[in-house]
């Protein structure tokens, strides 16, 4: 199994961008919900290319989290998007609330991403606030994130680390 390199980074086309942020803009008191597609630059750094996103369901104020029947949504998605050589690369939610910094991982979100990260190392999270989209310690209101392999025995740990995200 390839890994990500530690300083790899996270590319967001603009398309994508405006999707996932347009639908967290468009339910701005609720946290949303959707996935993303992409592929694994071939420059040996593991940076990703993330080119389609889908927005998926809005939740309550304060939790959101898929569904069964969600899964029988993304199936046709991801043969879609195999036709054009992308494969699923994660999944990006909201914590839209105001003031402050709310751009991290709950333990809840820890506990998705890591069975997830287990089957592909590269999957990601990117968690967006319509509220901080000015907030320059951010990137244009959003973070990327992965768990921490151990380098020594490269077993997927609970720490978080930010992956930096380019938008372009
Ligand atoms: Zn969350």
């Amino acid at each position: 199994m390839n890994f990500p390199m530690p300083n790899s980074s996270v590319h967001l086309n603009l398309d994508s961008y405006s999707i996932m942020m347009n639908f967290a803009q468009e339910n701005s008191r609720k946290e949303i919900i959707g996935v993303f597609f992409g592929k694994i630059n071939e420059n040996g750094n593991g940076d990703i290319e993330i080119s389609e996103a889908y927005p998926f369901r809005v939740g309550k104020h304060t939790e959101v989290h898929f569904k069964d029947s969600d899964y029988e949504k993304i199936l046709p998605i991801i043969k879609d998007c195999s036709t054009r050589n992308l494969e699923w690369l994660g999944w990006f939610h909201s914590h839209p609330f105001k003031r402050g910094d709310h751009l991290y991982m709950s333990q809840t979100d820890i506990s998705y991403q890591f069975p997830a990260q287990i089957q592909n190392p590269y999957w990601t999270a990117i968690v967006c606030n319509p509220h901080q989209i000015k907030d320059s310690s951010t990137f244009r209101g959003m973070r990327a994130f992965r768990l921490f392999y151990n380098s020594d025995d490269l077993k997927l740990t609970k720490k978080v680390i930010e992956v930096p995200l380019k938008i372009e």
